[in-house]
């Protein structure tokens, strides 16, 4: 028998944007563990934003497991969150979600590296030379000594854990990086996207560097952080056309605020239109950004699409 420590992860109840919480619970198994062999745990809500002192168990229902390559003999236990009688808890949008798995998706994961307070390499007063060579930059003066090693431990940590990784670049503000997550099924695709945040997270507290997801961090003439996702549907691999490739668009047109809706506060303040945006109440589309979307998905960016043409998101 061995000992296996298995973290258990979940969504808490902050509002406009969950957290990630975790802790851990040693189980002894003759192999190693499955999902099926994980229980049901539970936590105290009242600490999470997700119950009141009173009755306060909620319920963690394991629904992916990741080998966690930080620790020995260890797995990370991604969870939803149940109420007490076993339904889901209203902030377990998970359980609501539709999982096709003939629908692909590919995130682009942008975000920030802060320490102290401000973006790693922005000196204590004032701010580093604007931006330009900082977007896939190399050398010392402009990536700096410690966001490298932070992308490239969390890089190797995502693969160990069989998460579906597809790349990592540098972005173009000082101290903002992208990691990029494919999955067939929404569920597979935001079960690894939340499942690499994590691993990021906890990977950089030893640094004394936080994770910053917010989607415009430094005002001004910097840009900000979004996560441009690429989708495709076993029609639109298999069939698509041009008129209908045009029709979808024209449907994605009417339904903008109810996107902007779900993307997190504070859109407004980063699709301005400069900045590789799109203004927030606009839609662009054009044949070569459905064409990149399409053969990005399938894991061929084709050398002469221009990657930083489509900038919808
Ligand atoms: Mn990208
Ligand atoms: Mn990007």
């Amino acid at each position: 028998m061995t000992k296996y420590k298995l973290e258990y992860i979940w969504l808490d109840g902050k509002t406009p944007i969950p957290e990630l919480r975790g802790k851990t619970t040693l189980r002894a198994f003759d192999h190693p563990p499955t999902l099926a062999d994980l229980p049901t745990w539970g936590f105290d809500g009242s600490s999470t934003m997700q119950a009141e002192g009173k009755t306060s168990d909620c319920l963690l229902k394991p629904v992916a497991l990741y080998p966690d390559a930080a620790r020995k003999d260890a797995y990370i236990v991604l969870s939803e969150v149940m109420l007490p009688d076993g339904s889901p808890h209203p902030s377990n949008t998970r359980a609501k979600t539709e999982n096709d798995p003939d629908f692909w998706a590919g995130f682009e994961q942008e975000y920030f590296l802060y320490k102290d307070g401000r973006p790693l390499g922005f000196p204590a007063e004032g701010y580093p030379g604007p931006q330009g060579p900082y977007y896939c930059g190399v050398g010392y003066k402009y990536m700096g000594n410690v966001a490298r090693q932070i992308v490239d431990e969390h890089l190797d940590l995502c693969l160990a854990a069989g998460i579906h990784h597809e790349g990592i670049n540098a972005e173009v503000a000082k101290g903002q990086w992208e990691f990029q997550i494919f999955g067939k099924g929404s569920a597979k695709a935001a079960d690894d996207t939340w499942t690499a945040r994590y691993l990021m997270m906890r990977l950089c507290e030893k640094y004394e560097v936080d994770f910053v997801l917010y989607c415009k961090p430094i005002k001004g003439d910097w840009n900000g952080s979004g996560m441009h996702t690429n989708f495709s549907t076993k029609y639109m691999r298999e069939v698509g056309g041009k008129e209908y490739f045009e029709a979808l668009m024209k449907a994605f047109e009417k339904t903008i605020p109810d996107h902007i809706a779900v993307y997190g506060p504070d859109n407004h303040l980063r699709l301005t239109g400069l900045h590789e945006t799109q203004a927030i109440d606009k839609l662009s589309t054009s044949s070569r950004m459905v064409t990149r979307a399409i053969w990005k998905i399938a894991g061929r960016t084709p050398k002469a699409i221009p990657t930083r043409s489509f900038r919808a998101f």
